[in-house]
């Protein structure tokens, strides 16, 4: 795998792993913007949200339950923010699929 993403899940670069199963790994974004800051990524190398294939769709309820038990997880639960970058212009810099999950602090307004 190419990215950065995808050598964290060959293990070939290290992070800080919260959640690991065969199909999602959680880690701790490495420049956090609030006090809770996850990246939930599927395993399987997906550019971006937009090239996501309907195979690939399949992944969302687990991609949410796993958000779920991580907002618990990290007593957020009660408020969080969890995002997608799309493509470049919208911020997008490691292009393999992940979701952002952002938490522990009252978040300002999008965009
Ligand atoms: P995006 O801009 O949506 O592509 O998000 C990429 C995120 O990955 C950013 O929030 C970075 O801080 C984060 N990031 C980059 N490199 C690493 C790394 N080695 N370990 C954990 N997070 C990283």
């Amino acid at each position: 795998m190419s990215t950065i993403f995808g050598q964290i899940i060959e293990g070939k670069l290290p992070a800080e792993k919260v959640f690991e199963n065969d199909r999602i790994l959680v880690i701790k974004d490495i420049h956090p913007v609030a006090p809770v800051h996850l990246l939930i990524i599927p395993k399987k190398e997906i550019a971006m949200m937009q090239v996501a294939e309907s195979d690939d769709l399949k992944l969302l309820p687990e991609i949410f339950a796993v958000a779920q038990q991580m907002a618990e997880k990290f007593g957020v639960a009660d408020g969080y923010r969890l995002l997608v970058n799309n493509g470049e212009m919208a911020g997008q810099t490691i292009f393999h699929l992940h979701f952002h999950l952002i938490g522990g602090r009252r978040l300002g307004p999008m965009a």
